[in-house]
């Protein structure tokens, strides 16, 4: 059984991406942090899709959570291969540098960057004995500019893209791709208090995106036919650069 694991797929863009791959045909691993209530929705939409798939809870800015629920997870399921893996939970924490705390930062580092590295790593050895894989980190027009408040935030994403080349390079040949999406302001509980009216001026198409469209974009990347495209970073951003 083909299996794609979503991190952060109880809500926003995660649950966008876990209904759109259900369709595809792959037995959905859901992942979330605490909320049971919404990753049962994101759930019962896979299923309403004619999907199918499972609740697997853990925090994955906690790597010793992450080897115990995951980790049993792959070792009792031998016969289900999680061929995609799309590292997508995150948070934000934002405030200027000189007033930012020590908890925001590792909290922000944890959850956005090192989650990457420990999740990937358990992943990777079932996607390289299989010689097949379909890696996509969802990062942040933040990684790739910089914005002020967030250089928490802004740090991990960028550190996520540094990632996401390396190890495009180091598992190429073995039929594993590794790519990344950057999305702009996209309509979510993440950015629910910002000045949407303010912010959409900027933006060229003058509006902010749908996890859906940041969705489509994964299920691009992640179909076999992309196999000629790694170590990239796509844009999901109404054009807004600057
Ligand atoms: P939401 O806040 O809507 O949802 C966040 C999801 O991540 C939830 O499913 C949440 O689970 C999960 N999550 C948070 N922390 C953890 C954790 N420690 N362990 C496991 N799961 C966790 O976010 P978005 O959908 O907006 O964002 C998704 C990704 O897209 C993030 O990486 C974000 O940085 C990125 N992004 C978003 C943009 C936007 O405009 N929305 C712009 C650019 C990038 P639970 O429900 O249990 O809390």
């Amino acid at each position: 059984m083909k299996c794609a694991l979503v991190t952060g797929g109880s809500r926003g863009i995660g649950r966008a991406i876990c209904v759109k791959l259900a369709v595809q045909g792959h037995h959905m691993l859901i992942n979330y942090k605490s909320n049971k209530e919404e990753a049962e929705k994101t759930l019962s939409l896979i299923k309403q899709a004619g999907g199918d798939g499972e609740l697997l809870p853990f925090d994955v800015a906690d790597k010793g959570r992450i080897q115990e629920i995951l980790g049993k997870w792959i070792e009792a399921n031998e016969e289900k291969h999680i061929d995609i893996l799309i590292n997508n939970a995150g948070i934000r924490d934002d405030s200027l540098m000189a007033w930012m705390a020590d908890e925001q930062w590792d909290n922000v580092l944890k959850t956005n960057l090192d989650s990457f590295f420990h999740v990937t790593r358990l992943v990777l050895n079932s996607m390289l004995a299989q010689k097949y894989g379909r890696i996509i980190n969802i990062v942040s027009l933040s990684g790739l500019k910089g914005l002020a408040g967030q250089t928490n935030y802004s740090a991990a994403k960028a550190g996520v893209i540094g990632a996401t080349k390396a190890l495009a390079q180091e598992v190429g040949r073995q039929g594993i791709t590794v790519n990344a999406i950057a999305p702009g302001f996209i309509k979510t509980d993440m950015t629910e208090g910002l000045d949407e009216k303010e912010l959409k001026a900027l933006i060229p198409v003058k509006r902010f995106g749908t996890a859906e469209e940041v969705a489509h974009a994964v299920v691009f990347l992640a179909s076999p036919e992309a196999a000629y495209i790694t170590g990239q970073v796509l844009s999901v951003n109404g054009g807004l650069y600057s």
